[in-house]
């Protein structure tokens, strides 16, 4: 995109300016306040208060930090957390006798089940064993027939947290071209059904998807869940897109995501940092759908 020198003065160096940035941090924190206001306002009302059970079996690092921060965002909030740690060689019995052990406790509002698990287990027959009224991370299948059919549930927390990140921002989805990249239960899926109950005209691409760069050009609004690092560049995005990355990688050089920012920066209307921007947004989204869990006839949860 041609931007002129901002000076208009011959020889100066051009100056391009970067897209505004959609900072999590400062919109996560806004909703966390209001999560913190209505639990105080509950406990001084002897109501009930949220308490999540978070599960996490073997010894994964980042799975470690994600629970850490998980819980220590509960307790800035007033959310009671009470943590299971269980060794990588659980079996299948062991991991399903503690998830049938929380939903009977009522005690216990809402239930975590850290992933990925180890391979041996079976993921899906264990997170269909969680109590759906306390599928606080949206990721039953009962969750999911929800989302698909639009009636209200738990949806899973990036893709909440996506949209309450752009809805922050004040970007509206009706009639916008928004490309998904990435069609994982966990986030690309969820998302596409999201923006598709909100207007947005979706694209949702993936591994096979003949030709990537060409679909991502198309977005007004473009949404990287792929788990490849720096996967989208420059010829990816059409200039004004807003573009949000959800992608996160450990590298010597810090986090990175799935878009290549320096590349991109000066060529987009607005993009999400890494970190600071969907993370946050995603354990902020875990609180109110805990908070929600307590909220509500559990058969109905809000969304
Ligand atoms: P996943 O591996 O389950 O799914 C990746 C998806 O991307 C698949 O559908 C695959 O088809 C697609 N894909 C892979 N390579 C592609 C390519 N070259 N072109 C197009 N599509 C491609 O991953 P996930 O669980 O959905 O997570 C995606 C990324 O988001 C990861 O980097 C993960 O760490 C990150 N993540 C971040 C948060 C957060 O809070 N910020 C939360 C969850 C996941």
């Amino acid at each position: 995109m041609g931007y002129s020198n901002v000076y208009g003065i011959p020889g100066l160096a051009t100056i391009r300016p970067a897209a505004q940035l959609l900072d999590g941090r400062v919109a996560a924190s806004e909703l966390k306040a209001q999560v913190a206001v209505e639990i105080e306002q509950r406990a001084a009302a002897g109501e009930r208060v949220p308490a999540l059970a978070t599960i996490l079996v073997g010894d994964d690092p980042a799975s470690h930090t994600y629970v850490s921060a998980k819980r220590r965002a509960c307790t800035e909030v007033g959310i009671r957390s009470v943590h299971h740690s269980l060794p990588a060689d659980s079996t299948l019995e062991k991991v399903a006798s503690l998830i049938t052990s929380l939903n009977a406790d009522e005690e216990v509002t809402g239930i975590l089940l850290q992933l990925p698990l180890p391979a041996h287990l079976d993921t899906r027959l264990l997170l269909d064993l969680i109590d759906p009224a306390k599928d606080v991370d949206g990721l039953t299948t009962t969750s999911g027939g929800r989302l698909a059919q639009g009636t209200p549930g738990f949806v899973p927390c990036t893709p909440k947290g996506v949209l309450a990140l752009l809805e922050h921002y004040d970007v509206d989805f009706a009639g916008r071209r928004a490309v998904v990249v990435g069609r994982s239960e966990l986030v690309g899926r969820p998302l596409a059904t999201l923006l598709s109950q909100r207007d947005a005209t979706v694209t949702l691409c993936h591994s096979r998807t003949r030709d990537l760069a060409a679909e991502c050009r198309n977005a007004e609004l473009l949404i990287v869940a792929a788990g490849r690092e720096r996967l989208v560049s420059e010829r990816h995005v059409a200039p004004g897109a807003i573009v949000v990355d959800v992608g996160i990688h450990r590298t010597a050089a810090g986090l990175v995501g799935d878009v290549d920012h320096a590349a991109i920066r000066h060529r987009v209307a607005a993009l999400t940092p890494v970190p600071g921007g969907v993370g946050p947004m995603t354990i902020a989204s875990l609180l109110e759908n805990a908070l929600a869990a307590v909220r509500t006839n559990p058969l109905a949860p809000p969304l």
